[in-house]
């Protein structure tokens, strides 16, 4: 074991000496006289035990305890303090001061010297423990254990000191919060090993485009943070943003797999849109909800018309849930005819909703009624008030109308949606084939296992299927061929009225021949004026519908008009 002593009295470094030899471990003893000296060799040589005398010439012990601690290099080390003062205040001094035991020097003897020894290295060595599981602990608690980026605790509080430490400055602090757009397919079509490997090179790209003296952290899942403290002007943060989207040109390769990812982030500023670390938070985020709206793989700076936006959508979100609710809403029916009798052949059911006092287009709240699955609710009473409204009205008809239904990709994923149809035809008696359910190419894009069961399964009961708004988006055979589908309708953008380029006119022929070829019935939607009709006409599409004949009518309206 390797002894120090230090101590300026010789008399009392012999007698320590020879305690220390009588016991039966064998020891390497040093001995030096002041606190600068036990400094000078401590920096080059490890000791096990220190005994320390409080009272040296020109520095007394403590002094040189302080002046180790937080120290590494006597990690290892116990220290001892030995006074001749007996003071209990003395000894509780040195304690704190950082040393492990205390003596007295009129109690030092062999018997005495060892167990203090032996005490001090254990405690030493419990404080060492102590320190290591505090470290840990504090990691733990500050850092993502994935990335080992600050985490949101962290984060959190280090915002708040920086925001603390910005207000008498004339400096910006700079919020980017970063999500990583479409993770959630990542992780379920490769699994979370691959998702966990993409965020881990994720953060080393993102790490590569910055200075060092930002705070990068993971909040979770795929959102991270980064502070930008010290700008002069807002568009700094703008060059970071712009360096991370840039990043993201090159696909990731993973194993065998090359993922290509994108990111979209918010930017908030401080003092400029916040002075509050939640406010910030807020923003940041409202700016980054605008930037995935935007198209994602973008950056968008927050600002106060943003909030406006966002403040409206969230009333109209939670309007919506109160008028799902109390079913606050009615339904409009636009004649469809036969296009060479033009009699009424059948209608379709459109959604309204009179919100206080004013209306809301579909157009408006079914994205909405989509994202919070209020759809599945809302398009459940679609489907019971048009089929018992049909009910109604073909009771007394010779020939019975049809109704045409609008479904939302949402709805097919409904596991209850099947039996709701099925009840709600059997409760009102009505003939399946004279349900048409219309859904979008949209729907028809998500084509997972569940949406594609739900529509055979449709069409199994003998309801027919429409595509509805063909020619606006993909337009895919594929689609035509894949889906049972009984109906195309077609567009009403492809109309003349709307566009009377010749290329319009020649997609228009050239879609209707390819459906008719097909078997499929036509649908033509948007019929505002004659050249609309005359084209049709010469199609000899099937059936007509439109506001050159009727805009959508209340039942009411449309029994007054049509059917009495
Ligand atoms: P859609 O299914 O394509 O319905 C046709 C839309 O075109 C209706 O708008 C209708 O009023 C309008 N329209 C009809 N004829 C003409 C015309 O000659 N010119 C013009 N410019 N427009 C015409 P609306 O009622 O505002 O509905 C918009 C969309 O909202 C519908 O498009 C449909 O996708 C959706 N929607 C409506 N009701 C429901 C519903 O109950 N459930 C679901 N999931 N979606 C619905
Ligand atoms: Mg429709
Ligand atoms: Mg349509």
């Amino acid at each position: 074991m390797n002894i120090l002593i230090v101590d300026d009295d010789q008399v009392d470094r012999e007698s320590i000496k020879r305690s220390l030899k009588r016991p039966d471990y064998s020891s390497q003893v040093q001995e030096v006289e002041s606190v600068d000296a036990a400094l000078a060799i401590i920096k080059h040589q490890h000791f096990d035990v220190i005994l320390l005398d409080y009272n040296l010439p020109q520095r007394n012990g403590i002094e040189l305890l302080l002046e180790l601690q937080g120290d590494s290099t006597i990690d290892n080390t116990a220290i001892i303090m030995m006074s001749s003062n007996e003071e209990d205040e003395l000894a509780l001094e040195c304690i704190r001061a950082g040393a492990q035991d205390f003596l007295t020097k009129t109690e030092i003897s062999a018997f005495r010297l060892t167990r203090a020894i032996i005490n001090a290295r254990t405690r030493s060595e419990m404080e060492q423990q102590l320190f290591k599981s505090y470290t840990k602990t504090k990691e733990l608690a500050e850092k993502d254990s994935l990335t080992g980026l600050a985490n949101r605790y962290f984060f959190d509080e280090s915002l708040k000191l920086d925001i603390a430490n910005n207000i008498r400055t004339n400096e910006l602090i700079a919020l980017l919060l970063i999500d990583l757009d479409h993770f959630k397919f990542v992780n379920d079509n490769y699994g979370h090993d691959i998702g966990d490997q993409l965020l881990i090179n994720v953060v080393n790209r993102i790490q590569s485009c910055l200075r060092g003296s930002e705070l990068f952290s993971r909040l979770g899942g795929d959102e991270f943070a980064i502070t930008i403290t010290n700008l002069q002007s807002a568009s700094d943060a703008s060059h970071v943003a712009k360096r991370i989207i840039a990043i993201f040109d090159e696909p990731f390769e993973i194993g065998d797999l090359s993922i290509k990812s994108s990111v979209s982030i918010g930017i908030s500023v401080h003092p400029k849109d916040a002075t509050g670390a939640k406010e910030l938070f807020k923003y940041a985020d409202i700016a980054m909800y605008r930037a995935k709206k935007l198209g994602r793989g973008q950056f968008c700076f927050f600002e106060s018309s943003l909030q406006q936006q966002f403040f409206s959508e969230y009333q109209l979100e939670t309007d919506l849930r109160i008028a799902t609710e109390n079913n606050d809403f009615s339904l409009n029916y636009q004649p469809v005819l036969d296009g060479i009798t033009k009699n009424l052949v059948g209608v379709e059911a459109l959604i309204r909703w009179n919100n206080d006092g004013t209306m809301v287009g579909p157009d408006t709240f079914i994205p909405i009624a989509e994202k919070t699955l209020l759809i599945l609710d809302i398009g459940k009473w679609v489907i019971t008030e048009a089929i018992s409204q049909l009910a109604e009205w073909n009771k007394h008809l010779s020939t019975p109308i049809s109704m045409a239904i609008n479904l939302s990709a949402v709805q097919l994923k409904d596991l209850s949606l099947l039996e709701h149809i099925n009840t709600c035809l059997s409760n009102y008696r009505v003939d399946a084939n004279l349900i048409t359910f219309e859904l979008t190419e949209t729907a028809l894009l998500i084509d997972s296992e569940q949406s594609t069961h739900t529509i055979e399964k449709i069409s199994e009961v003998g309801c027919k299927i429409a595509l509805d708004d063909f020619g606006t988006g993909f337009s895919s055979l594929s689609h035509l061929i894949q889906y049972p589908l009984n109906i195309i309708k077609i567009d009403k953008s492809l109309m003349p009225s709307v566009s009377d380029e010749k290329k319009v006119k020649h997609i228009l022929i050239g879609l209707v021949s390819m459906v008719k070829s097909l078997g499929h019935e036509l649908v033509a939607e948007g019929i505002e004026q004659e050249s609309d009709l005359e084209l049709c006409t010469s199609l000899a599409i099937d059936k007509l519908q439109g506001y050159y004949f009727d805009k959508p009518l209340t039942a009411n309206q449309l029994k007054d008009k049509y059917l009495s």
